[in-house]
């Protein structure tokens, strides 16, 4: 039996990658009001433009290029709404994983006791 360590972290190299998954980016009521501001945009503005319903129907997600990488995505690993981003992104890996998130995430495991 393998007992996971609560003492591990994964530190993120900044690849990009998880923003090329394609799947949901969950946005909250509160994260897309501090997003459209962040942009200078209306809230109601920027859901109608950048946001779409999620794969299961109850949450907004933002929306995708046609390779299914997160549109706010710049170059190969630059957020362009970095400061507001959602909290989906700043969890990942560490609070919580897609499967095979292994195969493209490049963050370094660390011991922190
Ligand atoms: S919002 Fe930013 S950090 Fe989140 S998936 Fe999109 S580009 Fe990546
Ligand atoms: S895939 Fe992993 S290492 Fe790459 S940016 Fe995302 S969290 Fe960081």
């Amino acid at each position: 039996m393998s007992i996971d360590n609560p003492d591990l972290r994964y530190l993120c190299q900044r690849c990009g990658n998880c923003c090329r998954w394609p799947g949901d980016v969950i946005v909250t009521e509160q994260e897309v009001e501090a997003i459209a501001a962040h942009v200078g945009m209306a809230t109601d503005d920027f859901v109608q433009q950048y946001t779409r319903l999620s794969a299961n129907r109850q949450h907004l997600s933002l929306i995708d290029n046609a390779d299914g990488s997160c549109h706010f995505l710049e170059g190969v690993n630059s957020c362009r709404i970095q400061p507001v981003k959602p909290a989906q992104c700043s969890g990942f890996p560490n609070q919580w994983k897609f499967p095979g998130w292994r195969e493209v995430c490049e963050a370094i495991e660390v011991t922190e006791p």
